[in-house]
C-alpha cells in the first residue's frame, strides 16, 4: 500500500514537471508539410494520465488525466465555448470549437468557469478538475474531434497526436498503474465507455508510419493496411486512416463463429453473448466484439 502511495507520488511529480515544462512551451507540432494546417495545442491540466484514447474496447473517445480537485483546467487552443453545462454523464462540461476545426471536450469539472458564446485563448483557465457527472475520481477526462463532436464521437482522434509527437517522454503509462486504486477510480464508470465499439477515423500526422500507429492503438500494420486497402506501407499527412478498435472483428467473406473464435482466443458462445447474436448467422461487414 506505502509502497503504491509512493510509486504513485513519484509518477505525480514526474508528470508535473513534465506537463509544467509543456504548458510553458508553444510547440508546433503537426505543421503538414503543405501548410494547411497547424496544430498547436497545449496540455489542458497537469496530472497523471490514467487512460488512453481507445483503450476499453475501443470505447474511450478521449484521455484521463488525474489530478487533485480544484487544479487548473486551460484550453488547448484559441476558440470560443459552443456548450458549457452540467450532464449526468459528462458532470460540468464545457466543450471549446477551435479556429482550425477542431473541437475540444473538457469533462467531469468541478467548477466551469466560461459561459456559452465566450472567446478563449490558448492557456485561458476555463475550469478546474472534479469528479462531477459519472466519473468516480477527480480526473479530466478529455476529447479531441476532427470536426465537431457528434453523439456517436466518430470525429474522435487521438489527443496524443494533436498534443505531441514525442508520445513516451512526456506522459506516465498507466500500464505500470493499473492495479492502483487511483488508476481504477479515476477510469471507472463513465457512461461513455459503454457506447458499442465503433470504427474510428484518424488522420496521419507528421511523423506518423504505419508502424506507430499500429503499435500505438494495439493493431498490427497488415489490419490497417486491410482496412484501408493499401497496397504498399506508405501513408501521407492528413490521410484519413480507418481504424477497428483492438478486440474488435469486421466479419469477412468466408468467416464463420468458429473459426473468428479460434482466431481470437475465444468461444462461440462468448462471441454471440458479447455480441447479442442469437443464432450462429453473421453478416459480411459486421462488427463483433471479440475480447479485451
Ligand atoms: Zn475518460
Amino acid at each position: 500500500m506505502y509502497d503504491y502511495i509512493k510509486r504513485f507520488l513519484i509518477a505525480m511529480a514526474v508528470a508535473l514537471s513534465i506537463g509544467i515544462l509543456f504548458i510553458g512551451t508553444r510547440v508546433s507540432f503537426a505543421e503538414t508539410s503543405d501548410n494547411y494546417e497547424v496544430v498547436n495545442f497545449i496540455w489542458p491540466t497537469v496530472g497523471l494520465v490514467t487512460d488512453t484514447f481507445g483503450t476499453r474496447n475501443g470505447k474511450h473517445y478521449g484521455i484521463d488525466i488525474a489530478a487533485p480537485r480544484g487544479t487548473t483546467v486551460v484550453s488547448v487552443s484559441d476558440g470560443v465555448v459552443v456548450k458549457s453545462y452540467y450532464s449526468t454523464t459528462y458532470g460540468n462540461v464545457v466543450f471549446i470549437e477551435h479556429t482550425d476545426g477542431y473541437e475540444t471536450v473538457y469533462a467531469h469539472l468541478h467548477k466551469r468557469l466560461v459561459e456559452e458564446g465566450a472567446t478563449v485563448y490558448q492557456g485561458e483557465e476555463i475550469g478546474t478538475v472534479g469528479n462531477t457527472g459519472r466519473s468516480s475520481g477527480d480526473h479530466l477526462h478529455f476529447e479531441v474531434h476532427d470536426g465537431n463532436w457528434t453523439m456517436s464521437k466518430k470525429n474522435a482522434i487521438d489527443p496524443f497526436l494533436v498534443i505531441g509527437d514525442n508520445k513516451d517522454s512526456f506522459f506516465v503509462l498507466s500500464d505500470e498503474y493499473a492495479d492502483t486504486e487511483e488508476y481504477q477510480v479515476a477510469s471507472a464508470y463513465e457512461e461513455h465507455h459503454d457506447q458499442p465499439s465503433e470504427v474510428f477515423y484518424i488522420k496521419v500526422k507528421k511523423g506518423d508510419s504505419l508502424w506507430s500507429l499500429a503499435k500505438g492503438y494495439q493493431v498490427s500494420v497488415d489490419e490497417i493496411k486491410s482496412w484501408n486497402q493499401l497496397s504498399s506501407d506508405s501513408i501521407v499527412v492528413n490521410q484519413r486512416l480507418k481504424i477497428v478498435p483492438k478486440g474488435s472483428y469486421i466479419v469477412q467473406k468466408g468467416d464463420t463463429l468458429w473459426k473468428i473464435a479460434e482466431q481470437s482466443g475465444t468461444s462461440v458462445s462468448k462471441i454471440k453473448k458479447m455480441n447479442g447474436l442469437k443464432d450462429d448467422r453473421i453478416q459480411i461487414g459486421t462488427l463483433l466484439t471479440v475480447g479485451n
